[in-house]
């Protein structure tokens, strides 16, 4: 292909989609590439709904980037006339020692962020969904938190940078970098600076960067007989995460746009190994996808019933310590890589695009990313 790009983008999920956006506000001439058609549901962000937080329990680096992300999915909503997020609010649930409390707590001191602190008697009685919480636990609330529309953020993304006039490419592999730009089975794409944010086939292309890729499905519940469906409500019942003393977490949220109530379990690397994504079951059972989801939820969420409505395959790219991977690649200071999401990257796109963008122009970042940069693993 003759054309010569400033920049080009591989692959079209959240990060890329969000970068693509990015990089053609700024006036630079850039390609999007994608393998799939464009809103698959074969990567890491298909499935209605995303869980947004502001006090960010991962890291309390990532509030600045949830608050920047916050603004650019506001504008995204603006330029699309299109809502995207709902801010419901949030419960963050478990022992005080542990990551859903401590961890947004230690977020949202570091930023004086406002947050809701509740006592176990103040959780039973205003989330009585919730069963079984022993006495030691607490609560956090976090008034930013909400629900995000992952597929609807992607296609406004991808319509919006196509509106500014950026090349996107569907269904079209990029099969490696080259010292000019990518090559593809149509031939080669040129230019000045390559962003990979291939998601789960991050490593595949940028083997430097080191991933592991879990199977983890998506789980939709509806309510049991006897018990009333408005209280699984996405307003009775909003988004939150709950932490137990043995470390695994549930997360979900209730009914919204069409669909029952949302719950999943953390991944456990002893039932979910390492997978490729290119060879996933794509099939979904109750043993691999439900069953232990399902016993946490007769004693901890028992209006729900526990076989599931509806369930979809997804995949997790886990880096070394966590955190996303954002930043120029060492060694190779043309290729700017954005991925590892580790479970929690959607409510960020739109800040990690932009991260990305400054990247790519070369402009003074607007907040602190130096500790997701690749560098740190090297
Ligand atoms: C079960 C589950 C629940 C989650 N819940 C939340 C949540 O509540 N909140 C939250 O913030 N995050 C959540 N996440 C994480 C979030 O979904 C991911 O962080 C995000 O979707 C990752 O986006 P990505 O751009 O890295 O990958 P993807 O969206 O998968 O995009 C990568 C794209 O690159 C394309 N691609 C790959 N290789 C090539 C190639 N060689 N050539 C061309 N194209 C290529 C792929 O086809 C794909 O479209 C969850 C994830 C899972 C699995």
């Amino acid at each position: 292909m003759s054309t010569r790009y400033d920049a080009v983008v591989v692959g079209l999920g959240a990060f890329g989609s969000q970068a693509l956006w990015a990089l053609a506000r700024r006036g630079l001439r850039v390609a999007g590439i994608e393998q799939f058609p464009l809103g698959h549901a074969l990567g890491s962000s298909h499935g209605v709904t995303r869980l947004f937080r502001v006090a960010c329990l991962e890291h309390p680096g990532l509030v600045p980037l949830a608050q920047r992300s916050l603004a650019l999915w506001r504008e995204l909503e603006d330029t699309a006339c299109t809502p995207l997020l709902d801010q419901t609010g949030g419960l963050m649930a478990g022992p005080p020692s542990g990551r859903a409390v401590g961890g947004t707590r230690r977020a949202a001191a570091a930023h004086h962020l406002d947050i809701e602190d509740l006592t176990v008697e103040q959780l039973r009685d205003r989330f009585p969904q919730h069963a079984g919480l022993p006495d030691h636990y607490e609560g956090v609330w976090d008034p930013g938190a909400g629900v995000l529309r992952p597929e609807a953020a992607i296609g406004a993304a991808l319509d919006a940078a196509r509106a500014l006039g950026a090349t996107v490419l569907e269904g079209v592999r990029v099969t490696g970098l080259t010292d000019g730009g990518v090559a593809t089975a149509l031939g080669t794409v040129h230019a000045e600076q390559v962003v990979v944010t291939a998601g789960p086939w991050l490593s595949d292309l940028v083997p430097q960067v080191a991933t592991t890729v879990r199977r983890v499905p998506l789980t939709w519940f509806g309510t049991r007989p006897g018990y009333d469906p408005a209280a699984f409500d996405l307003k009775a019942f909003p988004v939150f995460i709950r932490h137990y003393d043995d470390e695994r977490t549930i997360w979900g949220h209730g009914a919204a746009l069409g669909e029952p109530a949302k719950v999943g379990l953390s991944p456990d690397p002893d039932q979910q190994p390492a997978v490729h994504p290119d060879t996933i079951d794509r099939s979904v059972d109750a043993a691999t996808d439900w069953a232990r989801l399902g016993t946490v939820l007769k004693r901890t969420l028992p209006g729900l019933d526990p076989t599931p409505a509806k369930a979809r395959p997804c995949m997790i790219t886990m880096s070394a310590d966590g955190q996303f991977v954002v930043g120029r690649l060492p060694g190779r200071e043309r290729v700017v890589v954005a991925g590892g999401c580790s479970g929690h990257g959607f409510k960020h796109a739109s800040g990690v695009g932009d991260v990305v963008a400054r990247i790519v122009a070369d402009e003074n970042q607007v907040l602190d990313a130096a500790f997701l940069d690749p560098a740190r693993f090297s």
